[in-house]
């Protein structure tokens, strides 16, 4: 049944969220209370998730422990490609820790309005030797924005690469990690890494949920901090 292998291989795509997401980093209207972590998670549905959450299948990020629901967290619009997406993220509580965590999905970067896809197009373009201007025009952001995302991106590109590497050597044992010595820039080589630890994701769980991209799951393995530099342990 094409529903029940979509939600084990959500089930089993979401261990890759398992640790958490620090939050706190710095005073922002927009962050949950300090005592919640985000969970990003790859998930093809909200139905997905419930039933996910139904049968115990989401595990605390910082016990390991399954959690329940918990009501929402506030709604929000995200940016993406397509236009404009609207989110009520589910918040959890753990059985064992009670510990509380928001779930969000691959897509969503913390503390960002625009999704993975949109900055990973960005990052993707300025890897290839485009200029901020130029992508700016081309997904119709302000050169300052763009400018501002590859500018933190190549900050944390040599951690990005190392936690690509990591994630692709994970999935594909025999992956050749040396291919990313030919990439040209720091920024180059951690966008590579990235996308072929994607590769491997998909390659070991199938193929992504809807809406995901390969940029969903570089946000889910670098745990919501592609544009940070402190990505934490
Ligand atoms: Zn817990």
């Amino acid at each position: 049944m094409i529903a029940c292998t979509r939600r084990r291989a959500v089930a089993r795509a979401t261990r890759l969220g398992k640790t958490p997401t620090r939050t706190g980093h710095r005073s922002c209207r927009h962050d949950p209370p300090r005592k919640e972590t985000r969970l990003i998670v790859l998930m093809s549905s909200e139905a997905a998730l419930a039933r996910t959450l139904a049968a115990g299948e989401l595990s605390c990020p910082v016990c390991g422990a399954s959690v329940v629901p918990w009501g929402f967290a506030r709604r929000r619009v995200v940016r993406t490609l397509a236009g404009a997406r609207t989110l009520a993220p589910r918040r959890v509580r753990c059985r064992s820790c009670e510990k509380t965590h928001v779930v969000l999905p691959g897509e969503v970067v913390p503390r960002r309005r625009d999704d993975a896809g949109v900055i990973g197009h960005a990052l993707l373009r300025a890897a290839c030797g485009a200029r901020a201007g130029e992508i700016a025009r081309e997904i119709n952001r302000s050169r300052e924005t763009v400018r501002n995302w590859i500018s933190q991106f190549t900050d944390n590109a040599l951690v990005a690469e190392l936690i690509g590497t990591r994630t692709l050597l994970t999935y594909d044992a025999h992956a050749d990690p040396m291919r990313l010595v030919w990439r040209a820039t720091p920024l180059a080589r951690a966008v590579e890494a990235l996308g072929l630890a994607a590769a491997a994701v998909v390659r070991f769980f199938g193929p992504l949920p809807p809406g995901a991209t390969p940029w969903s799951v570089a946000n889910v393995v670098s745990r919501g901090h592609l544009l940070r530099a402190d990505p934490g342990p």
